[in-house]
């Protein structure tokens, strides 16, 4: 079968991967000049099945409330005369109930987990290499309000026996012993060692070289403008180079995608959430993590990437502005400063912004759609580098007609057989 992924980020370039593998015949359009030059350029590098949840959580409202009056405050609302923002903020909210929060949280988890031991196969399959370590993920906790956070953190992967240790300050040392000569207060820690740090760029760059190797074509500097229905099926693409037709196609354009979808009047509830990072090259190894830290306190993840330190945070929700807010910045700066005083010149960093992909309740939305021959792979939020080859290769399970490997729920479907409108929202 011929089937056209729209999208090079880590989600079209992974779904491209499983679709290869099931023998299809897979042409990737991408407007970019090459792949993952969006979202999945800079993110901060976690795959991190164990963090995996919606940010829609009992408490959030009130959090984000408090954070108004924070300088730089790890989330920051611009109220805008834009109807799709209101009603997505109006579904975020309405999934902060415990319940709604369990059952996300619950379908992401298991997604993550699956992603990571795909990626982990993948890895060994083709020997990949993307600056990856194993080496877990160090949460800390700069109060003690945000530790007794910590805690019911740690009561949840109790649970859902997932691999944890909570730590207090020495703790923290041992684990990560350059944080000892920080000066930032440290109340303890909660330590994921199965989780897995890389780069996705450079993941996503190597993948589709071995994706051309296979046969994959690739057409670069290529918009697709829209999509063209013939019946209950998509007849073809209209891109910037002509038309394309294939039997099948997959909308992987991360938080690009509702503009896309809505030429087809599906409404894709996936909203563009702002993050920035930096990156610089390491001075002195002994004093930056030797693999990843999420601080709690300002939501900044700092991350071991080879011989380069990333850090990255701040989430933004004020539609696609791509500018690099100096404040922000400087408050991710300030941080990773602050923990690991003298491991870079934090000055000297380069910087990135992009939109993380959210949906209202965390799920990505992953599988068919109203038209027979088209797919969705996007919406993947905060998670995206986590769960993209669990979702690409359960997606490629799907379009082959094969039983996927974890039962996702059908949730496309089923919020579709809700729909009785001529329009879809999904
Ligand atoms: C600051 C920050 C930190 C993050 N940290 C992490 C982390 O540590 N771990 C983690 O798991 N996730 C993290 N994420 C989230 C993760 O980066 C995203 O979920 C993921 O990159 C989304 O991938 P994607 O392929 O869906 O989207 P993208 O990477 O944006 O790819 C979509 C592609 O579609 C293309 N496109 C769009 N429209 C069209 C069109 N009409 N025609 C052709 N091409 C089109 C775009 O050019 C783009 O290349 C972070 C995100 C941010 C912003």
């Amino acid at each position: 079968m011929k089937v056209l992924v729209i999208g090079a980020g880590v989600v079209g370039l992974t779904t491209a991967w499983y679709l290869t593998k099931h023998g299809h015949e897979v042409t990737v359009v991408e407007r970019c000049a090459g792949p993952a030059m969006e979202t999945s350029f800079g993110n901060a590098g976690g795959v991190c099945p164990a963090f995996a949840g919606p940010w829609a959580a009992p408490g959030m409202p009130l959090k984000a409330l408090k954070w108004m009056f924070r300088e730089n405050a790890p989330l920051k609302v611009r109220p805008r005369l834009d109807p799709h923002q209101w009603s997505w903020m109006l579904r975020f909210l309405a999934n902060c109930t415990a319940s709604r929060f369990a059952e996300n949280k619950a379908r992401m988890q298991m997604m993550a987990h699956y992603s990571k031991a795909c990626l982990v196969a993948l890895r060994e399959e083709v020997g990949i290499a993307y600056d990856d370590a194993a080496n877990g993920v160090l949460q800390v906790f700069a109060t003690e309000e945000e530790m007794a956070g910590g805690v019911r953190a740690a009561a949840v992967l109790e649970r859902l026996e997932i691999p944890h240790r909570l730590v207090d300050r020495d703790g923290i040392a041992t684990i990560e012993p350059a944080l000892a000569a920080s000066g930032a207060p440290l109340a303890g820690g909660l330590h994921l060692p199965d989780d897995e740090t890389g780069d996705c760029r450079l993941f996503c760059t190597r993948l589709a070289d071995l994706l051309t190797e296979r046969g994959c074509v690739f057409f670069y500097d290529t918009s697709v403008l829209r999509l063209v229905r013939s019946g209950d099926r998509i007849d073809r693409a209209v891109t910037t180079e002509g038309g394309m037709q294939a039997d099948a196609y997959v909308v992987a354009c991360g938080p690009f995608a509702p503009s896309l979808l809505g030429t087809l009047d599906i409404r894709l509830p996936v909203y563009p959430v702002k993050g920035y990072s930096i990156t610089c090259e390491i001075d002195l190894p002994e004093r930056a993590p030797r693999s990843s830290v999420m601080d709690e306190h300002s939501k900044v993840m700092i991350t071991r990437l080879g011989t380069r330190l990333r850090a990255a945070g701040v989430a933004e929700i004020a539609g696609f502005d791509g500018s690099l807010r100096e404040t922000a910045l400087a408050g991710i700066r300030a941080r990773v400063r602050a923990l690991f005083p003298d491991a870079a010149d934090y000055d000297a960093s380069s910087v990135w912004c992009g939109f993380r992909p959210m949906t209202p309740d965390g799920p990505a939305r992953v599988g068919p759609t109203r038209f027979a021959n088209l797919f969705l792979n996007a919406g993947h939020g905060s998670n995206g580098w986590t769960q993209a080859c669990g979702t690409a290769s359960y997606l490629a399970d799907i379009i082959s007609g094969e039983r996927p490997q974890i039962e996702y729920d059908g949730h496309v479907q089923q919020r579709q057989s809700r729909t009785t409108s001529a329009r879809s929202s999904i």
